[in-house]
């Protein structure tokens, strides 16, 4: 069993993220940014949560400066991660986007225990659901973008690693459908620690439900957008996340099946530098183009333009 250890934004708690053994690798470079005060504001009344600390360059930044960059360091250029909110604004016209099932509830059906805490899954999804605002680690729906109607599908990494059990299945299945029944193109942005162990079998049969329903797109003859961003990993990676038409990853972006720890603990060797990350991928032909943030909803306009064959408004 693997652990990833991020900080929770709102309260600095660590929260530990449990993920299928091998689902995500535990040398990950920790992405989530800490967010604090600078040290020369502190004591001073100053609101928490106004500044941000960049992991890589370490520069303080102001938290409107990073949102109003897309969440892309100012300085150093290093892609914190966006919330399924953040990224849907970020891809859908104002205004357009209108959410499919946002009230479909986890259920603790196999009244799952954490190892060695002993604390029900139950309790788990009540405080990912505060923390996030979302019933669960998936947002659906639909919108337009630039002018195209699309079924759009938002992973949420804050919500339990983005973990899919059987909700994230399901409202993806649905999404899928309702796209094929309104002639739709799909595109999924997923971020994904793999399939969600508290739910043990059910969340694994997503992985065939999830792929059904893509397959099922294809023969519908809708194009399929998948966007893998840090990081893409497990049963994601394992379904819908490698089935696009196109498949896109984010730069720098952790993209995978099993951890390079346990990959080199399997095959005893050392893995080349750089293994998993979206270039590698690219290289290796796991990933069809790597995209920077920014150009993202352009890059996806044109896509659609492509595959739909029809022409789509200029922007
Ligand atoms: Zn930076």
């Amino acid at each position: 069993m693997l652990k990833i250890k991020t900080e929770n934004p709102e309260n600095k708690e660590k929260v530990v993220v449990q993920t299928p053994a091998g689902s995500i690798a535990d040398n990950t470079q920790p992405v989530v940014p800490v967010q604090q005060q600078p040290p020369q504001q502190q004591g001073k009344g100053m609101p928490d949560g106004l500044w941000v600390k960049c992991k890589k360059c370490e520069e303080i930044i102001y938290n409107k400066e990073l949102e109003d960059n897309l969440k892309v360091c100012p300085k150093c250029g290093y892609y914190f991660r966006m919330k399924a909110h953040e990224r849907i604004k970020m891809l859908a016209d104002e205004g357009t986007f209108k959410e499919y099932d946002p009230d479909i509830m986890p259920v603790d059906i196999l009244n799952f225990l954490s190892y060695p805490e002993k604390k029900p899954y139950a309790d788990k999804l009540k405080s990912e659901q505060k923390k996030t605002g979302l019933n669960e680690a998936v947002v659906t729906g639909e919108c337009e973008l630039s002018g195209v109607k699309v079924g759009i599908g938002v992973l949420d990494f804050y919500f339990q690693g983005g973990s899919m059990g059987s909700v994230m299945g399901e409202k993806i299945a649905r999404l899928v459908e309702k796209s094929i029944l309104k002639k739709m193109p799909v595109v999924i942005v997923s971020a994904s620690g793999g399939a969600r162990m508290q739910e043990g079998i059910l969340s694994l049969m997503q992985m065939a439900k999830t792929s059904a329903a893509i397959g099922n797109l294809s023969r519908h003859k809708l194009p399929y957008i998948s966007v893998m961003v840090d990081p893409t990993s497990g049963g994601v990676t394992a379904s819908f996340a490698m089935l696009g038409d196109v498949n896109i990853g984010e730069p720098g972006a952790f993209i995978g099946f099993a951890g390079p720890v346990v990959i080199e603990q399997t095959i005893r060797q050392k893995l080349p530098p750089g293994f998993q990350s979206a270039e590698f991928s690219l290289e290796h032909g796991l990933v069809d183009i790597i995209i920077p943030r920014k150009e993202l909803k352009a890059a996806l306009h044109r896509l659609l333009g492509y595959m739909l064959a029809k022409p789509v408004a200029k922007q």
